[in-house]
């Protein structure tokens, strides 16, 4: 049974907890893969080229956005953020699932490219007194980025309708074991199969 690729956008408000959920999800999944995006905003302590991200200059990512390089691209609080358009294209022609941690403006973009081949996840915190204990427990962000990134979460929260699935990350482990459910369910939709060969 030959299979198409699968796309799991998962987006979420700053601070959701979206980045551990993800490193823990392909922590226990050997057959996931995450696309790297590309931002202009500064690295935080501990964070490093290639890793939780491509950290570029404003120049490099226009560069990057006029010579087609990106699936999709999005300004989030006047940092910008892009999905490199190559290597979600191999994984997905390779029949791979493949993890875009993006926003909900990104979200869009890509529904609109991969309405079918796309799983639409929405993380939500159990509250906003824990997004924002959450926030400032990360000690990365002056009081002014938090505040903006607390307003946008509110507007974000109004978006959980487009996606297909909303988890709480309340529990980590939980989270993480409804989110492996669903890619599993996914990846056994009739919607995923190519064909069956006669041979096999
Ligand atoms: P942070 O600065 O906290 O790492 O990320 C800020 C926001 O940008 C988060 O909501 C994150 O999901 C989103 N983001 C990260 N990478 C991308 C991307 O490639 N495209 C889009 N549209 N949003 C992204």
């Amino acid at each position: 049974m030959q299979k198409k690729g699968m796309l799991v956008v998962i987006s979420g408000p700053a601070g959701v907890g979206k980045g551990t959920l993800c490193r823990a999800l392909l922590a226990q999944s050997t057959n996931l893969d995450y696309s790297v995006s590309v931002t202009t905003r500064a690295s935080r302590p501990g964070e490093t080229d290639g890793k939780e991200y491509f950290f570029r200059s404003k120049e490099e990512f226009q560069k990057m956005i006029e010579n087609g390089e990106l699936l999709e691209w999005a300004e989030f609080l006047g940092n910008f953020y892009g999905t490199p358009r190559f290597h979600v294209e191999a994984m997905l022609n390779q029949g791979k699932t493949i993890i875009l941690e993006i926003d909900i403006q990104g979200g869009k973009q890509v529904k609109n490219l991969y309405s079918e081949g796309g799983v639409f996840i929405f993380i939500v915190p159990p509250s906003f007194t824990v997004l924002s204990n959450r926030l400032r427990g990360r000690g990365t962000e002056s009081e002014e980025v938090i505040q903006n990134r607390l307003a946008r979460a509110h507007e974000e929260l109004e978006n959980v309708k487009d996606y297909d699935y909303v988890v709480e990350n309340n529990d980590l482990k939980e989270a993480v074991e409804k989110l492996k459910s669903i890619i599993v369910a996914e990846n056994c939709s009739t919607k995923r199969v190519v064909f069956f060969s006669k041979e096999e």
